[in-house]
């Protein structure tokens, strides 16, 4: 049976067009399919919506070209300061304090605005003879044998091609049409995001401050702007968001304190209902999952696309060597080793996430006692804080070349 052409990526998100330009990368054809128009270039003002990428992150978006298109407006995160308190009550005197002169390479990560990224990957896939984009068109089922497997296009196309990669975030129909399961749980919590500038610089400190309804981060982003990530229970996250600007700003504004001075929003604001869900398997029959479509883990980290980054990169090193020695790149073997390799470090991040969101999700005195001493601890261990830190930046385990900074 012919090929219409070496990989087909379901979902042209972020994950689904960073994986195309790092299979080009490697010499192979690859078609995305993104049911949404034009996924790549939603937004040419700032809509509210900012990522955190950590070090390793950003020697890969190097390594593949992508960042000299992001850099000029990308914001370093020079400092982290992780404290614990109640809203309108300010810190706890318990905190931990990341300062990136401790760490050799440099900036634990950067703020970037999502239009950036998304306008970046844009230029990349355009200027690609390897990478076909198709908009608008969703996929409506899939099916495989042992050589390919089949895809079912909305405009009645079927496409054919060895490996498939599922791209498709949360609720991936390519999981469950390949009868992978997730486990998981909601948070009984959602994310309220938006941008807000204001008076005071923030001298590229990252913040993130646990309440007891959930952690709130507020994030440096160029000039007196921060991207703010505020955790409330799923109830009051929903009374939140339905109240005008200047309502939301007041209820925002105690939970942040003042030491950035008066704020105003920037952009849009979003909500986003949290959970945890990793894939039972990230792969089967000549199929892989990628990115959110195999794991979602809470954000207070902010490490989902480092993660599905980090699989990228790990991805495209497995299928490298395996095209280079002559193997089947869609062959059992080769789709495992890329399993092992990005399954358990996937499932320890959960876990932590998750730990620390039930360690500090509450207003319980003793766990405050627990969590403050934690804090305090750390943050006295220069050894420990350390070791933080290089988590943080993705700069430990067993990394793949790409997020050496590498190029395969
Ligand atoms: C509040 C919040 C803050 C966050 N902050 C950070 C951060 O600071 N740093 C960080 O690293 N991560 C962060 N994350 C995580 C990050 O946003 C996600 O991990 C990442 O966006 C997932 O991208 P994705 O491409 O895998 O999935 P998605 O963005 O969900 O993309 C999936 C794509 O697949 C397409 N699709 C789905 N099904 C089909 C189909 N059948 N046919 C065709 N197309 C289909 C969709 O249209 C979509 O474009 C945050 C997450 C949240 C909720």
């Amino acid at each position: 049976m012919d090929f219409d052409t070496d990989i087909l990526v379901v979902g042209g998100g972020l994950i689904g067009s960073a994986m195309a330009i790092a299979l080009s990368s490697i010499g192979f054809d690859v078609t995305v399919i993104d049911r949404q128009s034009d996924q790549l270039s939603k937004s040419h003002v700032f809509d509210g919506r900012a990522y955190a990428l950590s070090h390793a992150s950003i020697r890969m978006l190097k390594a593949l070209g992508i960042w000299n298109y992001i850099e000029e407006n990308a914001e370093p995160i020079l400092d982290i300061k992780v404290s614990d308190g109640r809203a309108g009550e300010g810190a706890s005197d318990w905190f931990l304090h990341f300062d990136h002169q401790e760490l050799e390479e440099g900036p634990m990560g950067h703020l970037i605005e999502d239009r950036h990224i998304r306008e970046a990957l844009k230029a990349n896939i355009k200027k690609s003879k390897q990478i076909e984009y198709i908009y608008n068109t969703e996929v409506i089922s899939k099916s495989d044998d042992d050589t390919g497997v089949s895809l079912n296009l909305s405009d009645g196309r079927i496409l054919r091609s060895r490996l498939l990669i599922g791209c498709d975030g949360r609720n991936s129909n390519i999981a469950k049409w390949s009868n992978i399961s997730h486990i998981g749980w909601d948070y009984n919590q959602s994310a309220l995001v938006c941008a807000i500038s204001h008076e005071k610089p923030h001298y590229g400190i990252a913040h993130q401050f646990f309440t007891p309804s959930g952690p709130l981060a507020i994030l440096p982003l160029p000039g007196n702007k921060s991207s703010i990530v505020w955790t409330e229970t799923k109830d009051k996250a929903k009374d939140i968001n339905i109240m005008r600007d200047e309502d939301y700003l007041s209820a925002l504004s105690p939970v942040i304190g003042n030491f950035l001075g008066p704020i105003s929003l920037v952009g849009d604001r979003f909500s986003y209902p949290l959970g945890l869900s990793i894939a039972e398997s990230f792969i089967s029959s000549c199929t892989v999952l990628v990115g959110d479509s195999a794991h979602g883990i809470h954000p207070l980290a902010g490490q989902g696309l480092n993660l599905g980054l980090k699989d990228i990169a790990a991805l495209t090193e497995v299928l490298a060597l395996a095209k280079r020695r002559g193997e089947n790149f869609s062959s059992k073997d080769v789709l495992e080793r890329y399993q092992k390799w990005r399954r358990f470090d996937t499932s320890a991040m959960a876990v932590v996430t998750d730990s620390i969101n039930k360690l500090f999700s509450n207003d319980n005195t003793v766990l405050r006692s627990i969590r403050d001493i934690g804090l305090g601890g750390v943050n006295a261990t220069p050894q420990l804080r350390r070791s933080f830190m290089r988590h943080a930046a993705g700069l430990s385990g067993d990394l793949p070349k790409l997020l050496q900074g590498q190029i395969i």
